[in-house]
């Protein structure tokens, strides 16, 4: 008998389906996708010191880093906000066309492009409807295959960012 709660289990578990799904029916969609995430024409990067010295390839230390940005000579896309920087409208400097992302497998790659468009959270799965590989039943799907038939699955948007579809599930 497992000795973590049922609701601990719960997120595991979701947390499993999500990445179940990322696995089939994103990653092998991304190399033919005609709205590449990557290029941030969409998406906010979130990134901590090490992510953008190592993505934009920096020779300077931070606080000359930080100096650069503020004169308004750093990249245009970076902004910097509590202690961390976000990247946007600018294709990510790890991103190649013809491969993808060459930094997925290092600890360079932003941990929300793991979790870009299904993931696990609190003990729900958020899915982002921005990314074209992403079909709602079909997650749905994966969802009821990895809890078992009795898992009810209901379905909410973001009022505000209703491309943010939030899926609870009960069992
Ligand atoms: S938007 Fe979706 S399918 Fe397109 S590259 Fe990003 S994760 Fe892959
Ligand atoms: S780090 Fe990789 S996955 Fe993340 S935005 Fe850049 S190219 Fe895409």
């Amino acid at each position: 008998m497992s000795s973590q709660s049922p609701r601990r289990n719960l997120a595991k578990e979701l947390a499993a389906a999500a990445a179940a799904y990322q696995s089939a029916a994103v990653i092998p969609h991304c190399p033919s996708c005609a709205a590449p995430c990557c290029k941030l024409d969409k998406l906010v990067l979130e990134l901590d010191w090490a992510q953008t010295k190592g993505l934009w390839r920096l020779e300077e230390s931070r606080k000359e880093f930080d100096k650069r940005l503020a004169a308004g000579r750093g990249p245009i896309e970076i902004r910097p906000a509590n202690g961390l920087y976000y990247a946007h409208s600018r294709p990510c400097p790890a991103f190649d066309a013809s491969c993808g992302c060459t930094v997925y497998t290092t600890p360079l790659k932003p941990v929300g492009c793991s979790d870009f468009p299904v993931y696990e959270d609190e003990g729900r799965i958020t899915a982002d409807l921005r990314c074209e590989a992403v079909d709602l039943e079909a997650l749905k799907a994966t969802i009821s295959n990895t809890l078992g038939p009795d898992a009810r699955i209901r379905q909410s948007a973001d009022k505000e960012f209703p491309f943010l579809v939030t899926l609870t599930v009960k069992r």
